[in-house]
């Protein structure tokens, strides 16, 4: 039966009960209260019997009226039937009513008679002493008042009988009563002792199993019997000992496999308390522990961490403060984590860690601070490839010498060891010819020798010298004032260590050097600006190429500066589409027919307006840009030829300039029958002019090049010819279809015999070569005419026509006249 019914049974019936026992309580009243009002019946009977015999005696003494005699044998009736109710139970009523009955049938013998009582009775009264009475009458009076007194005895017995019986009745109800409410307090010790027997049982048997498992036990389980609630209680109970015991068991498993894994980490990890006290390590510290020889089994544990740091003493001091330091602000939470890189060195090994701090419970809702783990990780091989990166990236591969940061990283070092010495000398330098020793004798032996020179430069120089190699030919030195009487014969001697020719097993190779150089002097600089200085005076050497080493001045600074703003610009230029192509004509000396055309770049600055070549080109030249720029030129010229050639004019060549630097990535060739593919030009239309320089760059590739470039039909112009480096055995190599006689001596044609003689012999070595001659700069009809006197057939200048926009040029090709177009005014002839 489930409890609760069992519960609600047990009230119902014990209030039943109650009631029960209520009821019975009421109905005992009652009956005790009838009891209570026999017993004054019983009293007033008593009463009224005594008064009864009083009345007989007095009308036996006197005579009474006749309603008093009536009234008397009413009461005389009326006692009879009162005691007659009691005489069935009481024999002594029985004996009352005889007497009754005697009294008043002597009364009525004594009144009936005439000689009676009464006149006596009368005569008595008169006398007032019952003594003075006749005999008879007081026989009779004694007789009646035997009577009286047997009535009054009757009713005594009868009284006391009935009490008696009432007193029994009243105990007999009380003993009921009480008996009902021993009962019912017997039910309810019954009702209540089965429900405790119900309730304790299970609940002692529960609350076991819960001190059981409070005490850590868990395979205790409650024991089940019935199917009440405890039953359910207890199955729920031991459901959630499984329950727990199936999550203790995931949870030991998962503890399991993260102690497994902390301990498999490759870190010592210490976990502490919000003191700094070690509460527990991993496998790993212990091992490093026990490896080390640490002392003391728990290898920390219960130690407190920043005590051991404050305590280091020696090498480690330093970090082992810091740490605690760092430590104790994670621990306060001034901070969520600290790292420290440190060495450890054993006599035998050079080991570096990495100590890592976290503080646990970093979220602000947790009070107070829970503590930290503690991790030393071993970074060793972390460091030491660092250390090797940092090696090879300090070194030059080739040489071993410091590269350009390793030699930024020396200097500095050797600042901070020997202080600024503002005589040192800051020198950079680079081989003039290492490229053709790579062209010619290939990339090893150009290795061989840069590896020979490093060697040169780092034996001669004293140890406070620094060297490296910051580029492919440029070496650096920082050279000590000291060691030179000036910095003229430090110089000196840096350029004779180049001069001195290189032995390489069978070959001998000659170099020279060109280097830029400055003085630390007294304003101490960075690295990187001492670098800056040297390569922009060794650009500067370069630049002019008429002296060895150039000293660094403020000067170039600003120049280089204007350099690279230029470089900027002429790469927006170029995106923008801020160039323009202007023709000039290049015309029949005899005839003044244009036979063909020069492409003059021009650049539409926004801001300066028209910016001619000579303002870009060269800056252009060191910046790399001329490639793209000249590609630009390339396809624009031969698009303009095409629209021409389409148009219907008559227009056979298109010459375009082209910088010696647009041959060295190589390209240019492809670029070329690119162009001339892509607008479908013959390549015979095509003449591209290259300056003398190209002869300063001669190289095997340079002249295959040009080579390949001739065979795809396109002419070759030598442009500026006897301007610089042109030697007949250069122009016996080279394939040129054109030679064009600057016109520095064209101009000088009149005034300068010398320069009439050169344009003659450059004339005659035309003709031997089978070239074409053209003369630039023909400003008037004088200087045409002694060119046609020499024999020159074909000009260009201004005396024919400026350099024209491709509109106006077009308009010329349109009005087929020949040039110049007006008459050359007055005095120019
Ligand atoms: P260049 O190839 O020798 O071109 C001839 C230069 O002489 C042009 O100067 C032209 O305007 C100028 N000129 C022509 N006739 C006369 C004359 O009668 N008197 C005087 N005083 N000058 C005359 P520009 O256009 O300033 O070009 C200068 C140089 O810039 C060119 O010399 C050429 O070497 C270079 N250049 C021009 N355009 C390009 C180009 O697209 N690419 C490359 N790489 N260089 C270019
Ligand atoms: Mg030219
Ligand atoms: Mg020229």
């Amino acid at each position: 039966m489930r409890l609760v019914r069992l519960s609600v049974t047990s009230i119902v019936a014990c209030l039943m009960g109650f009631v029960a026992l209520l009821l019975v309580g009421l109905h005992s009243m009652s009956e005790m209260q009838e009891k209570q009002a026999e017993i004054k019946a019983l009293m007033a009977l008593h009463h009224r019997i005594g008064e009864f015999s009083v009345a007989s005696d007095a009308l036996l003494v006197n005579r009474a009226a006749p309603a008093l005699r009536e009234s008397y044998r009413a009461e005389a009736t009326s006692l009879k039937q009162t005691l007659a109710a009691l005489a069935e139970a009481h024999p002594a009523a029985r004996r009352a009513i005889h007497y009754v009955d005697f009294l008043v049938g002597t009364l009525s013998v004594v009144y009936e008679q005439p000689n009676g009582l009464p006149e006596e009775s009368e005569a008595r009264r008169q006398a007032d002493s019952p003594l003075l009475l006749p005999q008879r009458s007081q026989a009779i009076i004694s007789q009646v008042a035997g009577y009286g007194i047997e009535l009054d005895a009757a009713i005594r017995e009868v009284t006391s009988q009935r009490q008696a019986q009432i007193a029994r009745d009243a105990n007999w109800i009380a003993a009921g009563f009480a008996g009902a409410a021993a009962l019912f307090g017997l039910f309810c010790i019954v009702a209540f002792g089965l429900i405790f027997r119900r309730i304790n049982g299970p609940l002692r048997a529960l609350s076991w199993a819960a001190r059981r498992v409070e005490a850590g036990e868990h395979d205790v389980r409650v024991p089940i019997a019935g199917s009440d609630e405890f039953a359910e209680l207890s199955r729920t109970f031991n459901r959630m000992l499984d329950q727990q015991d199936a999550m203790v068991e995931t949870l030991s498993d998962a503890l399991a496999t993260r102690r497994a894994l902390i301990d498999s980490l490759p870190a010592h990890i210490a976990l502490l308390d919000g003191d700094g006290k070690i509460l527990d390590v991993n496998d790993q510290w212990r091992h490093y522990g026990t490896i080390n020889g640490y002392r003391g089994k728990a290898l920390g544990v219960g130690s407190n961490y920043l005590s051991i740091c404050r305590a280091s003493e020696g090498s480690s001091a330093e970090e082992a403060f810091e740490v605690a330091d760092g430590l104790q602000a994670v621990l306060q939470g001034e901070r969520d984590a600290f790292a420290l890189e440190y060495p450890c060195h054993s006599p035998d090994q050079r080991r570096w860690f990495r100590l890592m701090a976290s503080r646990l419970a970093p979220d602000l809702e947790t009070e107070g601070m829970l503590g930290a783990v503690v991790m030393h990780v071993d970074i060793t091989e972390r460091k030491l490839a660092e250390k090797e990166l940092k090696r090879q990236a300090y070194r030059d591969p080739l040489t071993g010498l410091a590269n350009r940061l390793g030699f930024t990283d020396a200097f500095s070092k050797h600042i901070a060891r020997q202080g600024w010495n503002p005589h040192d000398i800051l020198a950079l330098l680079d081989i003039r010819e290492m490229r053709n020793v790579n062209d010619a004798h290939g990339y090893d032996v150009g290795d061989q020798l840069l590896i020979e020179m490093a060697r040169r430069l780092e034996h001669h120089f004293s140890d406070d010298t620094l060297v490296g190699r910051i580029t492919g030919d440029q070496f650096i030195l920082l050279l000590p004032g000291e060691d030179f009487a000036s910095p003229r014969e430090c110089l000196d001697q840096l350029a004779d260590m180049f001069h001195r020719p290189i032995r390489l097993s069978e070959l001998v190779i000659e170099l020279a050097a060109r280097g830029g150089y400055t003085l630390l002097g007294e304003e101490e600089r960075s690295p990187e600006t001492l670098l800056h200085e040297v390569e922009i005076a060794l650009h500067e050497t370069r630049r002019h190429d008429n002296s060895e080493f150039c000293r660094y001045d403020r000067e170039m600074d600003r120049l280089a500066q204007q350099r690279i703003d230029l470089t900027r610009d002429l790469r927006r230029a170029l995106e923008d589409d801020q160039f323009e192509l202007h023709y000039q004509p290049k015309v029949d000396l005899t005839t003044g027919d244009v036979i063909g055309c020069e492409a003059l770049i021009r650049w539409m600055h926004p801001e300066r307006g028209m910016q001619m070549p000579g303002q870009f080109i060269p800056v252009a030249e060191q910046s790399q840009l001329i490639g793209p720029i000249g590609d630009w030129v390339l396809f624009q010229a031969c698009r303009h030829l095409r629209e021409w050639r389409e148009a219907g004019l008559d227009l056979v060549r298109v010459s375009v300039n082209v910088s010696v630097d647009q041959f060295r990535s190589g390209g240019f060739t492809r670029k070329v029958r690119e162009a001339l593919e892509v607008h479908a030009i013959d390549p015979a239309s095509l003449t591209l002019e290259i300056t003398e320089s190209v002869f300063s760059e001669e190289s095997a590739t340079l002249r295959q090049q040009l080579d390949d470039l001739h065979a795809l039909g396109v002419r070759l112009s030598l442009d500026d010819f006897g301007t610089g480096y042109s030697s007949l055995l250069y122009l016996q190599q080279y394939p040129f279809d054109e030679i064009k006689i600057d016109m520095g001596f064209v101009r000088g044609i009149l005034d300068e015999p010398l320069n009439r003689n050169i344009v003659a012999m450059i004339l005659g070595i035309s003709q031997v070569m089978g070239a074409d001659t053209v003369a630039e700069g023909v400003e008037t009809t004088a200087v045409r005419d002694v060119l046609l006197e020499l024999g020159c057939r074909i000009g260009q200048g201004y005396y024919y026509s400026m350099p024209l926009e491709v509109e106006d040029f077009r308009w010329l090709l349109e009005k087929k006249s020949r040039l110049p177009l007006m008459p050359p005014p007055p005095g120019t002839s």
